[in-house]
């Protein structure tokens, strides 16, 4: 190596070290309101607060700055997911502070919230009479060459959502050394975003409540119905037997459900567990995953990104990642991938159904596939490939999703004639194919004030300003823009609804559940929706041990898959509410089987 290389070197790592110092002073004081933010603050510096919109609602700033730099910022209050906003709440400052610019990328995975942070800054410059243009300059990227690593564990887990995090506590348990990789800032992936609840059969909780319906058998015959009989069967009865014990698995990580709804399209039948208070079920559980992680010790390696799959002598023996600064060669004794789907993968998905190229997705932007193309490298066999689906209520401004909890409780879906068209509760691909055959390319979701009080992740929606209200139904029509007789449409829409729930008989479109409570209770809400990709059906094959199949019908010897980046589970439809179900049932799996074949590859002799 040469010396101007050496010194060009040594001082970019003086230069990294001298960044994560100040970048701790900042955060220090990030999280110690009141404070000086960054010890070199002149007297001149002056303290402004500036708003931006999050997803949730305001986020609300404050910088101690001067016309030409900034010393310090303090996220003072937002309502940002867990696990999301308030990741790019606990990042994003100390980057604008070492950058001094504006300009500096948003958190992958949380732009909405990174923009309202910046937001609020420019404001609270504008506030102080400082031009924010000043801050609006391009910041250039890194040039690090990148150092080799190599690490060696018992089992690497590719991916930190729902699936990757249950695999690897799994493992951690039972003893084995685990290396979790995840190549966004933050775990949690999709997984994260799963709002309605976790669907189970045969559980504690439905024997209590005398739900004799939900039963092993009907859930995986409703399973097997709705995704079009295209699953595969085994995989689904794994799915549904399971599916009781991954409930009660989860007690052990202090997650607990006191709630089953009706799930969509299962004709009344309730396997929808819902945590406490009606809470959003994937920031519930990733949060209560995390901290088991965390307490286990288990190396997880954020911005870490995994690109292929090591083999040796037809066995998946490790797998290559790199980040910013290493390039990285992990050996394990088995190998889990858990990598999720590829819902933001436009010219994936194109590939199959070119309509879907400009389509809007509720995936978040790391859900590019990266397993399933690993894992095809290798030899493996995907199934149902082209099976995507589409989420019948999704926020076309920015892909946030209304999730059929709020259905399940009771909301409606209207067209812009002010007229009801599908059972709203059918399966998603039902709904989601009336809508589009509607006029305008849009319609409406309905739900009342009792609603409201009922789930609390529908305040974010009204904090967000995705709702419009009204105190009546005339209102609330004529607040939604629809034309005169559409309002009269509506109006009559709801007082037959109403009637209908009371009747316990939807006659016009014979739905069957969520029909406990009417949406007689003033103010009135609705949410402008239409159709979003949701989740990618297909992916790697596996059999019901989670072992990886190539495309001879032969197991791969070490290589595991889990999650939504496997195919076969939910066939052409996914049933909502299962995705969790295979996340946490699945995962578990892998975690199980990567566990044996670690400990049997440590007990065989050296080759
Ligand atoms: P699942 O529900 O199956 O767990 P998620 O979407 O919740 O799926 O999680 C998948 C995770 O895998 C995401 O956090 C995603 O960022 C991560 N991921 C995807 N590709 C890679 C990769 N190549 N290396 C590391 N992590 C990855």
């Amino acid at each position: 190596m040469n010396k101007t290389f050496d010194k060009a070197r040594l001082g970019l790592i003086a230069l990294l070290i001298l960044g994560a110092l100040l970048n701790i002073v900042l955060l220090k004081n990030v999280r110690s309101p009141g404070e000086i933010v960054a010890e070199d603050t002149p007297d001149e510096a002056v303290v402004l607060t500036g708003v931006g919109q999050g997803r949730n609602g305001p986020v609300e700033v404050e910088i101690t700055a001067t016309a030409d730099r900034i010393y310090g910022i303090r996220v003072l209050n937002h309502q940002e997911s867990d696990g999301i906003g308030t990741e790019a709440a606990r990042l994003l400052p100390g980057k604008i502070y070492e950058s001094q610019s504006l300009l500096v990328d948003s958190i992958s995975g949380a732009t909405i919230s990174s923009d309202a942070i910046k937001e609020a800054i420019s404001n609270a410059l504008t506030a102080g009479g400082f031009d924010p243009e000043v801050f609006m300059v391009e910041v250039a990227a890194a040039q690090v060459e990148r150092t080799p690593v190599t690490l060696d564990c018992d089992v690497v887990v590719v991916g930190a959502g729902g699936a990757g995090l249950t695999a690897s506590v799994l493992a951690t348990q039972q003893g084995q050394k685990v290396i979790l990789l995840e190549k966004m800032p933050f775990v949690g992936g999709n997984s994260l975003r799963a709002e309605g609840g976790m669907n189970a059969a045969g559980t504690k909780l439905e024997k209590e409540l005398g739900l004799d319906d939900s039963t092993v058998e009907n859930f995986t015959e409703d399973t097997l119905r709705l995704g079009h009989y295209l699953a595969d069967p085994e995989l689904v009865r794994t799915l549904a037997e399971n599916s009781s014990d991954a409930i009660e698995w989860l007690k052990t990580v202090d997650a607990t459900f006191t709630g089953v709804k009706a799930t969509g399209g299962c004709e009344g039948r309730k396997y929808l567990h819902q945590p406490e208070g009606g809470v959003a079920v994937g920031e519930y559980l990733v949060a209560k995953l995390k901290t088991q992680v965390e307490k286990l010790g288990i190396d997880v390696r954020v911005n870490t990104k995994a690109t292929e799959i090591l083999m040796k002598d037809g066995q998946a023996v490790g797998v290559l990642a790199e980040d910013a600064e290493h390039t990285y060669t992990i050996n394990a004794k088995s190998v889990v991938l858990t990598t999720g789907g590829f819902g933001a993968n436009f010219e994936l998905m194109a590939s199959f159904d070119p309509s879907l190229a400009n389509a809007v997705t509720t995936n978040h932007s790391g859900a590019q596939g990266d397993g399933i193309m690993m894992a095809q490298a290798i030899g493996a066999d995907t199934v149902d490939m082209d099976q995507i689906q589409l989420h019948p209520t999704v926020i076309q401004s920015d892909g946030s999703l209304v999730s059929e909890s709020f259905r399940s409780l009771g909301a409606i879906v209207v067209n812009t004639q002010g007229k009801r068209f599908v059972n709203d509760l059918a399966g998603r691909d039902v709904v989601s194919q009336a809508e589009l055959k509607q006029p305008d390319g849009y319609c409406f979701i309905i739900f009342d004030q009792n609603l409201v009080d009922h789930l609390a992740l529908s305040q974010r929606f009204i904090d967000g300003g995705y709702t419009i209200s009204g105190k009546t139904y005339e209102e609330l029509a004529k607040n939604m823009g629809l034309s005169a007789e559409a309002q009269q449409n509506f109006v009559k829409t709801m007082d037959t609804w109403n009637k209908s729930v009371a009747n316990g008989l939807d006659e016009e479109f014979g739905r069957n559940n969520g029909m406990d409570d009417d949406l007689s209770t003033a103010p009135y809400y609705a949410i402008k929706i239409a159709p979003g990709i949701h989740h990618t059906m297909g992916g790697i094959k596996i059999n019901t041990d989670a072992e990886v199949i190539d495309t001879d019908g032969n197991v791969i010897p070490g290589l595991f898959a889990a999650g939504e980046t496997t195919g076969g589970i939910h066939g052409g439809n996914r049933v909502g509410g299962n995705a969790v179900c295979d996340f946490i049932v699945f995962g578990r799996i892998a975690g199980q089987s990567a566990t044996d074949f670690a400990k049997a590859e440590a007990l065989a002799p050296a080759a």
